[in-house]
């Protein structure tokens, strides 16, 4: 098929011992663990989950420098279990959910809190604040078939080797399935979709230099420098 303009390149995501994922779109789900959500300013125990989206080419791999992003004076880190989906359909039940993954891998979340802040206290959307350029950094997902379906291990980012962040997957309030499960009730999920499952308690700025270290038990490390 020929475009009227060069097509733009398809976003990808390296696999461990396979060929790259290709990344369709990216939904994020906000406030997933308690004392985040606490941090935040919410009670985590009356609350739905709710998403945002960040567009697929925001994708960057590990081992990346990232420039700080125009627009803002706090860039905020949020390291997050991804999971990478190899089926889709609406409406899958969450005994069924599973089944729809490919793989997992090991994501930040990237955020200009300024401008989040900014769009929370005004009523305007998060797009701007959440869905920037290079605002997905996401390490090589691991093959369910190599991984199974990680539900509990520590979770924790560094900077500079000095820990920001800890929790564990058994803290997340909407697990794996039921995250699938609730979001493809919103919309159709198809292959090739990722999701960013939300990020434990210790949220905050870095500066340009950082050298970040994010992690989830039994997946390969993200590894970014803010440029
Ligand atoms: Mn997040």
């Amino acid at each position: 098929m020929s475009f009227a303009i060069p097509a733009p390149a398809q976003a990808t995501v390296a696999v461990v011992g396979g060929a790259p994922f290709p990344v369709r779109r990216i939904y994020c789900v906000g406030r997933n663990y308690a004392a985040h959500a606490r941090e935040m300013g919410h009670d985590p125990d009356r609350e739905p989950p709710f998403f945002f989206m960040k567009p697929a080419d925001a994708v960057v791999p590990t081992d990346s420098v990232v420039p700080y992003p125009a627009a803002t004076a706090d860039y905020h880190h949020e390291i997050e279990l991804v999971v990478a989906l190899s089926g889709g359909g609406r409406d899958i039940p969450v005994e069924k959910a599973l089944e729809l993954v490919f793989g997992y891998a090991v994501g930040l979340d990237m955020t200009r809190r300024d401008l989040q802040a900014q769009a929370k206290k005004l009523g305007r959307p998060w797009d701007m604040a959440k869905g920037f350029d290079q605002s997905a950094p996401c390490a090589p997902i691991v093959p369910v078939a190599q991984c199974g379906h990680p539900d509990k291990g520590a979770v924790w980012l560094k900077v500079n080797g000095e820990v920001r962040q800890q929790g564990d997957l058994s803290d997340l309030i909407w697990n794996v399935a039921e995250t699938i499960s609730y979001l493809s009730g919103l919309v159709e999920l198809f292959p090739g979709d990722l999701i960013y499952t939300g990020t434990p308690e210790g949220v905050g700025a870095v500066i340009k230099g950082d050298q970040l270290q994010g992690h989830v038990d039994g997946l390969p490390d993200i590894n970014i420098t803010i440029g």
